[in-house]
C-alpha cells in the first residue's frame, strides 16, 4: 500500500497543494471541473480518516495581487457540489491571522480553501517565509498537484522542507501520476511507441532525445513533421518549418538511426491553399508538397502506417495532435491516432496521454474511458519525460 493510503489522518489537519487552475467563463462559471474532480479521492480519504483539509491552489496568473477574475472563491460551490456532506469554508488570504485562526479551529469532516496563493508574489519565487506561513497551516503536507511539479514554488517545493519526511507525502492523484509515467519511461514493455505531435520541433526536441533510449518507435506527426521532412531533402511548400531546427532534426534522425530506433514520418499530407477551415484540399506526399500549399494534418496513407504501428504496441505514449485538430476539415488523422491509441489499450497496451492537445482530442473524440492514463500535467509531464528531476516531486522524495 502506498504511503497515502496507508497514513491515518484522523485528527490531522491535511494542507493539500492541488492544482486548481481550471477555466472560469465570463460569469465566474467553471467550465471544466476535471482538476477538481481529479483531486477529490485524496480529499475524500482524509475526511474519511476523520481528518480535515486545507487547500491551496493557484489559478491563472494574477499580476497585481487580488483579481476578482482569479478568485478562487469562484470554486466554493463546484466543491460543494462534489463533496456533499462536508463543511467547506473560505478564506480571503492564503496567509495571515484569519487563515492561521480558522485552519486551527478546523473540525474533523471540515474543509477550508484558501484564496489564490499567486495572489502573493512570493509564492513564484518560491519564497521561504511565505512557505513558512503556509506550513503553518497544517499537521501533514500532501502535494497532489501534477501539473506544478516542475515549480520550485513556495507551495509546491520549498514548503516540503517544513515537514519531516513522515509528515509529507503525494496524494492520490499525483501517486498515479509518478507510477504511470515511471511505467512508460523504466519499466514499458516492447514495442514501445512514441507518438509525439504538435507545432514545434523546438519544444519537443528534449523529449525526443531522451525518448530515443526508451522507445522502439517515434512517430512523428502535427507541424514539426514538416522540419524533419525538410531536414531529408523534401519539399514541403507553405508548411510550417522550423529552418533553425533543421540541422537538430538531421542530428536526431542519425541518432534514431544509430540506436535502432524507428521514427515515423507521415508518408502523405491533407495539404490545403489556406490555414481555413474553408481552404481548399488536397494530398500529397509530406516530401512532395506544392509550393503554395501547406501540410495541415496527416494523410490517408499516413493514418494506416500510423494506425499500424500503434496496433502493434505494448506501450504507447502520446503527446501533441496530427494536425490543426481545432478545424474539422483537419482533424482527421487526431482523430485516427485516438482511435487506434484505445483499440490498442483494448487489445492489451498500456498508454498514456499527456499534454494539453491530446487530452483535449482523446476527449473530444470520446475516447477517455478508453486508454489507460490520462496525464493531468502538461508542462509537468513533457518535464518527466525530458529526464528532468521535478522540483514538487524531488521535495517530497528528499
Ligand atoms: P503543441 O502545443 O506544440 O502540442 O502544438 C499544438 C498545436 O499544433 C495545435 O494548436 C495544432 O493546431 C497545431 N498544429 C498541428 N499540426 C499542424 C500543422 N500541420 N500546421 C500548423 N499547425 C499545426
Amino acid at each position: 500500500m502506498s504511503k497515502f493510503s496507508s497514513y491515518n489522518f484522523s485528527g490531522q489537519r491535511a494542507l493539500i497543494r492541488v492544482d486548481f487552475n481550471v477555466p472560469l467563463n465570463d460569469k465566474f462559471d467553471v467550465t471544466d471541473d476535471t482538476r477538481i474532480r481529479a483531486a477529490i479521492p485524496t480529499i475524500r480519504k482524509i475526511l474519511d480518516d476523520g481528518g480535515s483539509v486545507i487547500l491551496m491552489s493557484h489559478l491563472g496568473r494574477p499580476k497585481d495581487g487580488p483579481t476578482e477574475k482569479y478568485s478562487l472563491k469562484h470554486l466554493v460551490v463546484p466543491l460543494r457540489r462534489l463533496l456533499p456532506g462536508a463543511t467547506l469554508l473560505f478564506v480571503k488570504d492564503c496567509i495571515g491571522d484569519e487563515a492561521q485562526e480558522l485552519a486551527r479551529s478546523l473540525q474533523k469532516g471540515e474543509i477550508l480553501l484558501l484564496e489564490n496563493l499567486r495572489f502573493h508574489k512570493e509564492e513564484e519565487k518560491g519564497d521561504k517565509v511565505f512557505a513558512e506561513q503556509l506550513a503553518k497551516l497544517g499537521d501533514v503536507f500532501v502535494n497532489d498537484a501534477f501539473g506544478t511539479a516542475h515549480r520550485a514554488h513556495a507551495s509546491t517545493t520549498v514548503i516540503a522542507q517544513f515537514f519531516t519526511p513522515d509528515k509529507k507525502m503525494f496524494g492520490l492523484l499525483m501517486e498515479n501520476e509518478v507510477a504511470s509515467a515511471e511505467k512508460v519511461l523504466h519499466n514499458s514493455q516492447k514495442p514501445f511507441t512514441a507518438i509525439i505531435g504538435g507545432a514545434k520541433v523546438s519544444d519537443k526536441i528534449l523529449i525526443l532525445e531522451n525518448l530515443l533510449d526508451k522507445a522502439t518507435d517515434i512517430i512523428i506527426g502535427g507541424a514539426m513533421a514538416y522540419t524533419f521532412e525538410k531536414a531529408q531533402g523534401g519539399n514541403i511548400g507553405k508548411s510550417l518549418c522550423e529552418e533553425d531546427k533543421i540541422d537538430t532534426a538531421k542530428e536526431l534522425l542519425a541518432k534514431a538511426e544509430a540506436k535502432g530506433v524507428c521514427i515515423h514520418l507521415p508518408s502523405d499530407s491533407l495539404i490545403a491553399n489556406k490555414f481555413a477551415n474553408d481552404a481548399e484540399t488536397s494530398t500529397a506526399p509530406s516530401n512532395n508538397i506544392p509550393d503554395d500549399w501547406m501540410g495541415l494534418d496527416i494523410g490517408v496513407n499516413a493514418c494506416e502506417q500510423f494506425c499500424n504501428v500503434i496496433m502493434h504496441s505494448k506501450t504507447i505514449l502520446w503527446n501533441g495532435p496530427m494536425g490543426v485538430f481545432e478545424m474539422e476539415k483537419f482533424q482527421h488523422g487526431t482523430r485516427c491516432v485516438a482511435s487506434a491509441v484505445a483499440e490498442s489499450t483494448q487489445k492489451g497496451a498500456y498508454s498514456l496521454v499527456g499534454g494539453g492537445d491530446s487530452v483535449s482530442a482523446v476527449n473530444q473524440f470520446g475516447f477517455a474511458g478508453k486508454v489507460s492514463y490520462i496525464s493531468t500535467g502538461g508542462g509537468a509531464m513533457l518535464e518527466y519525460f525530458e529526464g528532468k528531476t521535478l522540483p514538487g516531486i524531488a521535495a517530497i522524495q528528499s
